[in-house]
């Protein structure tokens, strides 16, 4: 997490009104330099935080549905972020009142991810609390916090017992890794495809194992790398959903 966007908001400032509209809307105060991107939702350092809180609408989503699996066991993860979904559910929250212009559905799907960002800056809590306001009403801060009853350590570690925590794991080293990436002084005016980039190489299976094995991560079971990589994403998980997810993400971040 950062204090506000890098690179700068093509707005000229955010006033006392703007913060509370902001506010009013998103569900938490969130730093100028980002609510300046929420108003004027266009350019870099807009493109850069959308990409970013992609990542962390994921990871909240993620821990939602493990800790309530009958809510949206109808839908896949990426049908509860397409822009066919994120754009109304924009509308119905306000946010197109918030605009210094009309946007259309794609940039409004895209400003409710910049909008999800800017909650991540503040903390998890504050970004499920804007998940919850903008995308999925079902979302609770709660499941973004120390859930210790939820998860058996023991099973969830186990060979066999990897799916749901290596899940969960997966989108919380994207969303560590996307931090990580934003946060980066030389990356500090890539676009969001350079972004990309650079959290793939560092999300590489074969490197991900090396660093594992560095920090005696590795199970000792003997499975395939894809198995053993599941491992490594089912510990983060468990940590995500045990100790939260800002532990998760630090626990992760070990790895780059
Ligand atoms: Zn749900
Ligand atoms: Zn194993």
């Amino acid at each position: 997490m950062s204090e506000g966007s890098r690179t700068g908001p093509l707005r000229r400032g955010v006033d006392a009104t703007d913060r509370s509209r902001v506010a009013a809307v998103l569900g938490v105060v969130v730093a100028d330099a980002d609510a300046a991107l929420v108003l004027d939702p266009r350019g870099r350092a807009f493109q850069r935080l959308e990409w970013q809180g992609d990542s962390a609408l994921d990871a909240v989503l993620a821990l939602h549905r493990w800790g309530d699996p009958a809510c949206c066991a109808d839908r896949r993860l990426e049908d509860l972020v397409s822009d066919a979904v994120l754009a109304p559910a924009a509308v119905n929250a306000g946010l197109p009142d918030l605009l210094d212009w009309p946007a259309g559905p794609e940039r409004l799907a895209d400003t409710v991810e910049t909008c999800v960002g800017a909650g991540w800056h503040v903390g998890a809590q504050a970004a499920a609390t804007v998940v919850r306001r903008l995308v999925h009403d079902a979302v609770d801060v709660v499941e973004v916090g120390p859930r210790p009853e939820l998860a058996d350590r023991a099973a969830a570690l186990r060979c066999d017992g990897l799916g749901p925590p290596a899940h969960v794991g997966a989108y919380v080293c994207e969303l560590s890794a996307a931090d990580h990436a934003y946060a980066r002084d030389d990356l500090a005016d890539a676009d969001e495809g350079r972004l990309s980039d650079v959290r793939a190489l560092l999300l590489d299976g074969e490197r991900v194992l090396q660093v594992a094995e560095d920090l005696g991560w590795l199970p000792g079971c003997g499975g395939p790398p894809r198995h053993v990589l599941d491992h490594v994403q089912a510990r983060v998980g468990l940590v995500a959903v045990t100790a939260g997810l800002e532990a998760g993400v630090l626990e992760a971040g070990r790895l780059w």
